[in-house]
């Protein structure tokens, strides 16, 4: 870890909960990632899922922790599903930056079961884009995917 991020570890609520040095509902921890209630939750059940190394975001984290922490987010779902909280669907959420509503700084993903009638909405104003639009974002999407390393 580089100066910066040790010192915005040391003050990260997620990495005190990772850590067990803060109070925490947790429902899942394996060597590589925590999964426990969020404190506010959208809807009874509401679970975060965060790799117990502190990290940002998607630019920050490494491809196998990010790909264990959506297959344990998969779990989690698949246990909400079947537990006695009766969900009737489930959003799978992640908020990259800050434009992206994210306000803790270190990674989670969202786990937010639904109820008929729970009251979440998620509103856009969405109209067709025109195809040669559609094709220049996949083309910029495309340019930058072949000079990813991964
Ligand atoms: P985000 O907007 O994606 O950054 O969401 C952060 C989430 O973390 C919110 O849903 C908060 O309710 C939740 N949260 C913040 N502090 C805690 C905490 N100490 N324990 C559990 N959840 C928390
Ligand atoms: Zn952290």
């Amino acid at each position: 870890m580089t100066q910066d991020t040790t010192s915005a570890a040391q003050k990260c609520i997620f990495c005190a909960i990772a850590a067990r040095q803060a109070e925490a509902s947790v429902v899942y921890e394996d060597e590589t990632v925590v999964a426990f209630m969020d404190l506010n939750p959208v809807t009874p059940g509401h679970l975060l899922v965060v790799p117990r190394r502190h990290a940002v975001g998607l630019e920050d984290l490494d491809r196998a922790t990010s790909a264990h922490v959506w297959s344990v987010g998969h779990d989690m779902a698949r246990a909400l599903r079947r537990s006695s909280m009766a969900c009737e669907g489930i959003n799978v959420m992640l908020c990259d930056g800050e434009v992206a509503f994210q306000t803790v700084f270190h990674f989670h993903l969202h786990v937010v079961p639904r109820y008929a009638g729970d009251g979440w909405t998620l509103k856009a104003e969405t109209q067709e884009r025109e195809r040669a639009l559609l094709d220049s974002d996949a083309q910029a999407i495309k340019d930058a995917i072949a000079s990813t390393s991964r």
